[in-house]
């Protein structure tokens, strides 16, 4: 039977994992950390309907009955073997895989470069994934203490040559209007403001979504750039942007600020690949597929494959998509060898 190894214990890994195991395939699936679901795992809803995380994860993790996998497991090296590649795992595991699927996702920004901001200096300036993780759990006292007015700063980290990612993260302006909705059904009383550069609300539901946040809840949209946070005696944050419409400076002052953090190659991942020579791309760090239109699954390197946001920034759905199309890739290519 032939093993494929799946690296990441995320969405593409699973939905690929499950696909390939169906298929009649031998599937060691390693995920780095000590639970399966990657982001998914700790997120709280999902936009555009506000489907609970953990029922779709659920879903996800009972599809994969029957593969093997590795929980805090890392892989510590990857050779070439002739047409296979050999995998040693730093659990001591050793694979001779067939084919080798990346499916390590991605990091969030760290929020803390864009000293700017004041995450990590000042107390009521969280990211989105703070705030997905007190939607879950209700348990960080930055933001339960009844916030009267709430900003949300979109392009994180993304869109931003400073940051060094000129490229747009394409999920956090619909991430920002869907929290922003369920912020104001926790604290119906505060005012909610969104500084955006361009809202790219391109998926469908998702203008639904967008208008519903103005007329049902109230958010404000300010397009403008934030150009300092720095908090008063009161602990408050003074908030001063330039609203780029009226072309007039602005500065408000907030009791939570949300900071829409985006997407970047996933740093242990790409170290991985980088051992048999799988590149990133130079404008923007996340892996070259093999062609922009017609190989999107396939690396330079043969038998070696990509799902989900390794190869740029995706919805959830699409990395799934990408997942089913990784596995019949796979497929192909191990039944094209067969011919060989
Ligand atoms: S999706 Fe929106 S918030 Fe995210 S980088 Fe693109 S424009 Fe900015």
């Amino acid at each position: 039977m032939k093993n494929i190894v799946v690296i990441g214990g995320g969405p593409s890994g699973l939905e690929a994992s499950a696909n390939l195991h169906k298929m009649g395939y031998n599937v060691i699936l390693v995920e780095k950390s000590p639970a399966l679901g990657g982001h998914l795992a700790k997120w709280d809803r999902l936009f555009p309907q506000g489907i609970p995380a953990k029922d779709v994860l659920e879903g996800m993790i009972s599809n994969i009955n029957g593969v093997k996998y590795f929980l805090n497991a890392n892989v510590q090296s990857i050779n070439a073997l002739g047409k296979s590649y050999n995998v040693i795992l730093d659990n001591g595991i050793t694979v001779l895989a067939d084919a080798v699927l990346f499916a390590t996702g991605f990091d969030l920004f760290k929020a803390e470069k864009k000293e700017e901001y004041g995450y990590g200096i000042y107390e009521r300036v969280i990211t989105n994934a703070d705030l997905e993780n007190w939607f879950r759990t209700k348990e960080d006292s930055r933001v339960a203490n009844n916030p009267k007015r709430i900003g949300f700063v979109h392009c994180v980290g993304s869109r931003d040559e400073k940051a060094g990612n000129r490229y747009c993260s394409k999920v956090c302006c619909a991430t920002a209007v869907k929290q922003a909705c369920e912020i104001k059904q926790e604290f119906p009383d505060a005012e909610v403001f969104c500084f955006y550069m361009d809202l790219r609300m391109f998926g469908r539901g998702y203008e639904d979504l967008y208008l519903s946040a103005q007329k049902e809840y109230g958010v404000r949209f300010i397009r403008g750039r934030v150009s300092e946070v720095a908090e008063n005696i009161n602990k408050e944050l003074v908030v001063k942007a330039e609203d780029t419409l009226s072309g007039k400076p602005i500065k408000v002052t907030l009791d939570l600020l949300v900071l829409m953090a985006g997407m970047q190659n996933c740093s242990a991942g790409a170290k991985v690949a980088g051992q048999i020579g799988v590149a990133g791309m130079e404008t923007d760090g996340f892996f070259e597929t093999k062609d922009t239109i017609y190989s999107l699954q396939q690396s330079n390197k043969p038998g070696v494959f990509f799902a989900g946001a390794c190869t740029g920034p995706k919805t959830l759905p699409d990395s799934l998509h990408e997942a089913r199309a990784a596995a019949l890739a796979i497929h192909n290519y191990l039944q094209e060898g067969e011919k060989r």
